[in-house]
């Protein structure tokens, strides 16, 4: 018997199984699928690579992803972004448009009206409000409604697939939420964490980064130190308490421990829980999870005008498209596209468009090039073009999804030696999740690693 079974061999469950094997756990990981990685899959396939959920990730330096790299042995697996990539597009109008980098810039650019641009001065001196809101709501209050329509709905939508609408700011973008709470304004917030920061001596910058082959090179590398402890192509079918311990069902056999953790997705872990605590199940169950299609696509250079010379283009939902951005793949890694090509990934679905999973590979090729044509000057059809789903994608944490995590708690209470992670909590980029994951390994298992 492990002392601790875990499912779900996401990079939260690979995490956390690996945390505490170094801190001299018995482990057991069981993951449905018949590879570990969850949402990280990497494909190479006509001399393009691809990643299918997410691209990048940001190694904001000391923390649990730097760690990770460090004691696995990546660094020299790691390729640092394009620094071109600190460029961002926006479309308004049609028109795409570099978001601001700076203050120059931010009085330059024609992605904001020069009644937007005054607005922005007595941000300091707008109140707060009592309860949680909404982002769209927050951003309207604070900064106005066009910094809501063209900087954080296309960037709410880069994210979480969401809808600022729904988005809690309290839950969603705590950090943003935080520099009112602590400051009272995001202005005078930004500018104290600044002075902070450089009085704090030089810190490392966030770096975003990837992986030579994909970032399933780092859920595979965690997967190879796992060894025999680690079973996949293992659903669980259900839980059970007996005498005490946890067991989990499985097609292969009962497996048996004195802790289980769960860090499946929150309706995976409803699905389980619906026996012990219907209230619990529907809690999780709520957390909703719209779906989202990645479409790359490969052109000729030639075939492309726009410089493509940035991170991506995101489109602002008052734009009416379908498609929610476009990351310039290959200029923010070497790799990515056979010479004298370049990869597209497009995103599209999300809360705004929750049917896209449901339509076919043509459909969909054929709405992303359509919409992307006169953005990014295409010509002719893409040489290369991959259809893959999300029908669950991403977490959204909309209102309510604090006083959520709050129940969800007081009835784990309930259930000694049972703890649920994943993304639903806690942040969804894959760095949060890491964090995470180490976090409850110290929690659960005590001591240094
Ligand atoms: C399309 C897309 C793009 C994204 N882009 C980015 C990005 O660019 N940067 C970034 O930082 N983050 C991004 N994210 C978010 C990030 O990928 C996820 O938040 C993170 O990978 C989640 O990891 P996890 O381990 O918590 O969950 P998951 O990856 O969902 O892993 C859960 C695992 O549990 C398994 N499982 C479920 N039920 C059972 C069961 N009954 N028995 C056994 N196993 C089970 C599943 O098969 C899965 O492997 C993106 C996500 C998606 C979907």
């Amino acid at each position: 018997m492990s002392d601790i079974l875990i499912v779900g061999a996401g990079i939260t469950g690979l995490t956390l199984a690996w945390a505490l094997r170094e801190r001299g756990h018995r482990v057991r990981l069981l993951e449905a699928r018949p590879e570990a990685g969850g949402n990280i899959r990497s494909l190479h396939a006509d001399r393009y690579l691809v990643d299918l959920g997410p691209n990048s990730l940001l190694d904001r330096g000391g923390e649990g992803l730097a760690r990770l790299i460090d004691a696995l042995g990546l660094e020299e697996r790691v390729t640092v972004a394009n620094p071109a990539a600190s460029r961002r597009y926006v479309c308004r109008n049609g028109k795409v448009q570099a978001l601001p980098a700076g203050p120059g810039g931010f009085v330059r650019t024609p992605l904001f009206s020069l009644g937007a641009k005054l607005r922005l001065l007595t941000e300091p001196w707008r109140g707060r409000a009592e309860r949680d809101e909404s982002v769209a709501d927050f951003v309207r209050r604070r900064l106005g409604p066009e910094f809501l329509d063209w900087a954080v709905d296309p960037f709410v939508s880069g994210v979480y697939a969401g809808d600022a609408e729904k988005l809690s700011v309290r839950a969603a973008t705590a950090r943003i939420y935080a520099l009112e709470a602590e400051a009272g304004s995001l202005i005078r917030g930004a500018v104290r964490r600044a002075r902070q920061g450089r009085a704090a001596g030089p810190t490392p910058r966030g770096r975003l980064i990837g992986f030579r082959d994909g970032l399933h090179e780092l859920t595979d590398a965690l997967a190879a130190k796992l060894d025999g402890d680690l079973l996949v192509g293992t659903p669980v079918n259900g839980v059970r308490r007996l005498a005490g311990n946890w067991v989990a069902d499985t097609a292969q056999g009962a497996v048996e421990a004195e802790r289980l953790v769960l860090a499946v997705p929150a309706h995976a872990a409803a699905d389980l829980l619906e026996p012990f605590k219907r209230e619990l199940a529907g809690d999780l169950r709520g957390i909703s999870y719209p779906g989202v299609v990645n479409v790359a696509l490969g052109f000729p250079r030639q075939a492309v005008a726009h410089a493509l010379d940035g991170f991506g283009l995101l489109i602002p939902s008052r734009e009416g498209c379908e498609t929610l951005g476009v990351l310039f793949s290959s200029t923010l890694f070497p790799n990515r596209a056979p010479a004298e090509h370049v990869l597209l990934t497009a995103f599209v679905g999300g809360a705004r468009n929750p049917e896209a999973p449901a339509r076919d590979d043509a459909s969909l090729i054929a709405g992303v090039v359509e919409e992307l044509t006169p953005l990014l000057g295409l010509t002719g059809a893409p040489d290369f073009a991959r259809v893959t789903r999300w029908p669950r994608a991403i977490p959204q944490y909309n209102l309510g999804h604090l006083e959520r995590l709050e129940r969800i708690d007081a009835a784990l209470e309930e259930l000694p030696g049972l703890t649920l992670a994943g993304n639903w909590r806690g942040g969804i980029a894959v760095g949060d999740c890491i964090n995470n994951a180490l976090a409850l390994a110290e929690q659960l298992g005590g001591g240094d690693a």
